[in-house]
């Protein structure tokens, strides 16, 4: 078993050995960068420790043999009294995990080295502050004691000095301060600091290796579904000295900028620091261009470095690098995170540059990014006032009046006021007051807590987390650590893209990539840089995208976005408004005559609606779903209603139609709605309903015609189970079909497929396939009745413990469970087409624009998704992604 690798050994695709430190710091070596030397523990190493409860056999031995080649081509060693070899410890896991784990510099120094140090450099001053970083790592990372201590005696002696900048501090003062570092040391833990310089090296290694387990490391990888077992790499690594004098500095740079993605490089620098330094903001930092003034050779050797590290990599690279006397050193490099817009304009500009192909490119953004590029904005030309920043849970902009309990949102948005619900964290008793807020905003939990699960799930802008706020629920209000107080009623903004928190009403802007996607022309690189991505994904995707939709605006909406035909369109909105009455009708009927009149009169209704749709989506198919929730959503509530009724008897008034209304609500009651008369079972119990359907389907298909118009709609019958009730309804259908071309004189084409929502029907998808022309697997219903709970009562209750265990890392209705529900969907499509080898199958619901769902849609052959508009652009891409 190998344990350890010289950085010679390693090259950048073995990050699953090395970590993504280890294997970028052996790429740069091979490159022939200046790299300080140094060898890397492997991950592999840390999986067995973590797994053993200690050091690994042979370990020890296999970084006693490289430490001495290190110290050989250094030619010194390590904590030498005279002339010691330094070494940093560095953590570096597969995935970076930003400030999750330790790193340690200036291992080997100790009450002796430190003057050999002093003497070969010609600095006490330097000598000491090395030191006294060191205990102050060390003492906080290895040994665990609170580095607050440190910085406060740090604090302290710069005050006693009368200064705030850390370079006014003298040798006396550092020697000072070592000796504090150490009796603090001593106080904490009750042992010296160890002067042992293997020693130190060794539990420097082991601290790194336990860090992986660290509370808010497992949090961290929970939060960006970092799988927990694969450990972190330890790298040990010569020092080189940033901390010299004015002629040395450490600085972080980015080849582009990541933030808007434009070309040119973008970066801090700060002399006589050690690396840590640079991101703690103790001290101002400078431009690039600025260090170009200061040191213009290693400015220069920098930007040569650069270009060479983006040309090899071919993608934007974040850097860190020390500059010792004059003379440049790589540390750290990797592909750089970027924001959703700087990684679409950085792809396009790459493309333009020649680096790479557009295939490339649109393998190098996803479909999350451009939805958040979608979103909403609030303009960031405004004035703004921040309050607080947090946790960016559910993206999307929110302004309303601050609320702290659900009733009050409820009852506030209820008269028409925009609310956002400000909690210490949800729970399910709060889920009405999240239906009612325009957004949440919490003060604790991250972002697998219940609001942000829950927030998510509804679409609903979401900000938790936001730990410098003070909520006091009681009081209604809540406190911002500089001392502004927000009171029920006041209006704040969140951004639930940024974690933001504003006071007042910040100005929302529409998104430039929407305001392209809707056709307007714009001079703007982003929205191209869009367009090209776009087009290059539609030239190469197979599957087809079509959109849910139940109005004409909404379908008009969708083709602007690109969907090819709807997959979905729900007729239940049809019956609610003013056509509640006209249902009412329909149930409280006595008789067939009473039937047939409600009926007639919802017919032209429907025809309506029907020609509207099929006019905005010309030439392009139109699934109509047929009616599918249960008769009493049409009808008054149960206890609502018998309240009225028993009140009005109290008064001694006889209401005979509400005590009649009242017969059938009782009668249409459900325990279980969901799995009660629904779907095709209404079209079985109440023959005339789809009839009467199909029948102004068929009518505005003829309409259009004679308008010239190319009508394709599709007829689609929900939630069968068996093959014979979709042979019964579907003669029905045929039957009015026929009907209306004789009397019109047209030949319609109406294709009558079935949805796939319940596992009866996946499984004798075969038997059911002989009657339909397509399948559309309903995944959402697919999901519940898969898992035999239901959406509206388990998201809110339990979902955040089934995280928590792993049980699933995302929700099952947020991104397909492929295992089983997917599992269901492939053998349904199989069996489905081994009867009708041409069967079109498509999927609709929340998972036709879920990019990890749609890929697996596409691998497994269905002809199309469908999906709300908004996510139709995401959908295509991903399909794009998904065969490139
Ligand atoms: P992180 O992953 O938190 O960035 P690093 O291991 O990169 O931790 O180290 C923290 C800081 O110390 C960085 O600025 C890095 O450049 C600097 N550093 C690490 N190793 C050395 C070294 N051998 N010589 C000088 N500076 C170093
Ligand atoms: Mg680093
Ligand atoms: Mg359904």
């Amino acid at each position: 078993m190998t344990w350890v690798y010289d950085f010679a050994e390693g090259s950048k695709d073995k990050k699953d050995l090395l970590g993504g430190k280890g294997a970028n710091l052996a790429e740069m070596t091979n490159l022939g960068l200046p790299v300080p030397p140094g060898f890397t523990i492997s991950t592999e190493t840390c999986r067995a420790y973590l797994a053993e409860g200690g050091e690994p056999e042979g370990l020890a031995e296999e970084v006693t043999e490289h430490l001495a080649a290190l110290e050989e081509a250094m030619g010194k060693k390590l904590g030498d009294s005279d002339d010691p070899l330094l070494v940093s410890v560095r953590s570096g896991a597969k995935f970076s995990m930003p400030g999750m784990m330790e790193t340690v510099l200036n291992v080997g120094l100790n009450d002796t080295s430190v003057g050999g140090l002093a003497a070969r450099s010609e600095s006490e001053r330097f000598a000491q502050d090395s030191y006294r970083r060191l205990l102050q790592m060390f003492g906080g990372t290895v040994l665990h004691v609170h580095s607050e201590l440190f910085s406060e005696a740090l604090d302290e002696v710069k005050k006693a000095k009368g200064t705030e900048n850390d370079l006014d501090l003298d040798a006396d003062d550092l020697r000072g301060l070592v000796e504090t570092f150490k009796d603090i040391i001593r106080t904490e833990t009750g042992r010296d600091f160890p002067q042992d310089p293997r020693e130190q090296m060794d539990l420097a290694i082991r601290a790194v290796f336990d860090s992986w387990n660290t509370d808010r490391a497992r949090l961290y990888r929970r939060q960006e579904r970092i799988p927990e077992d694969l450990g972190t790499a330890v790298n040990v690594q010569a020092m080189v000295f940033g901390n010299f004098g004015m002629d040395s500095g450490s600085g972080v740079a980015f080849t582009r900028d990541p933030a808007s993605g434009t070309q040119g490089e973008y970066g801090d620098y700060l002399q006589n620091a050690q690396g840590e330094d640079v991101v703690a903001g103790i001290r101002n930092t400078v431009s690039l261009a600025d260090m170009a003034e200061i040191d213009r050779t290693s400015h220069d050797d920098l930007m040569r470095i650069m270009t060479r590290l983006e040309r090899h990599y071919r993608d934007m690279c974040d850097i860190e690098f020390t500059v010792e006397r004059g003379k440049l050193w790589m540390l750290q490099t990797r592909v750089g995170k970027r924001t959703p817009e700087a990684a679409f304009r950085i792809a396009v500009h790459m493309v333009d540059e020649g680096m790479i192909q557009m295939d490339e490119a649109v393998l190098r953004v996803t479909g999350d990014q451009l939805a958040q590029l979608m979103f909403p904005r609030f303009d960031e030309s405004a004035d703004r006032t921040l309050l607080a920043k947090g946790m960016n849970a559910s993206p999307g902009a929110a302004v309303g009046k601050a609320v702290f309990d659900s009733d009050t949102a409820v009852e506030w948005a209820d008269r028409g006021e925009d609310v956002i619900l400000v909690r210490k964290e949800t729970n399910p008793d709060d889920l009405r007051g999240m239906v009612a807020a325009r957004g949440i905003l919490t003060s604790r939990g991250g972002k697998t807590s219940h609001a942000a699960v829950v927030a998510r799930g509804m679409g609903r802008t979401c900000v938790c987390g936001a730990e410098s706020l003070d909520v006091d629920t009681k009081a209604r209000q809540f406190r911002v650590r500089d001392g502004e107080t927000i009171r029920e009623g006041d209006v704040i903004s969140i951004d639930g893209t940024t974690g933001e928190v504003f006071a007042g009403a910040v100005p929302v802007a529409d998104s430039v990539v929407v305001r392209h996607f809707e056709g307007e022309k714009l001079d703007d690189d982003l929205a191209q840089a869009v367009a090209r991505i776009m087009a290059h994904a539609d030239g190469a995707r197979r599957l087809r995208v079509r959109s849910n939709a139940d109005t004409p605006d909404d379908a008009a909406r969708a083709r602007r976005f690109g969907a090819q035909g709807i997959g979905l369109c729900r007729t239940e909105h049809m019956f609610l408004g003013e056509r509640r009455e006209l249902v009412e009708k329909l149930i409280v009927a006595e008789d067939e005559t009473g039937v047939e009149a409600a009926l007639d009169e919802l017919l032209p209704l429907q025809r309506q609606d029907f020609t509207e749709i099929l006019e905005a989506m010309d030439g392009l198919p139109v699934t109509i779903r047929l009616l599918d929730p249960p008769l009493h959503e049409f009808l008054p509530d149960l206890t609502e209603l018998s309240v009225e009724v028993a009140l009005a008897e109290e008064r001694g008034e006889v209401d005979e139609h509400a005590k009649r209304l009242l017969t059938h609500v009782r009668r249409l009651h459900e325990q279980n709605p969901m799995l009660g008369l629904r779907g095709v079972r209404l079209g079985i119990q109440i023959p005339g309903l789809f009839r009467m359907q199909a029948r102004s389907i068929a009518e505005a298909a003829a309409d259009r015609m004679a308008a010239h118009g190319t009508p394709r709609p599709e007829i689609m019958v929900p939630l069968v189970a068996s093959v014979r009730e979709l042979e019964i309804v579907r003669s029905e259908i045929d039957q009015q079909i026929a009907e209306v071309e004789e009397e019109r004189g047209v030949k319609l084409d109406i294709a009558i497929g079935t949805m796939i929502e319940l596992p009866r029907a996946a499984f004798l998808a075969n038997r059911i396939a002989k009657s339909a022309d397509f399948f559309s697997f309903g995944t959402n219903d697919l999901t519940q009745m898969a898992w035999g709970f239901s959406r509206d009562d388990v998201e809110a209750s339990f979902f955040s413990r089934y995280f928590e265990h792993g049980i699933f890392d995302v929700s099952p209705f947020e991104s397909l469970d492929q295992l089983g529900v997917g599992g269901m969907v492939e053998m349904g499509t199989k069996k489905g087409r081994k009867t009708k080898s041409d069967l079109k199958v498509g999927v609709c619901g929340e998972h036709g624009g879920d990019p990890l769902s749609v890929h697996f849609f596409d691998q497994v052959g269905l002809n199309y998704v469908s999906c709300s508009p908004f996510r139709v652009p995401v959908a295509r891409l991903e399909a794009g992604r998904s065969v490139l």
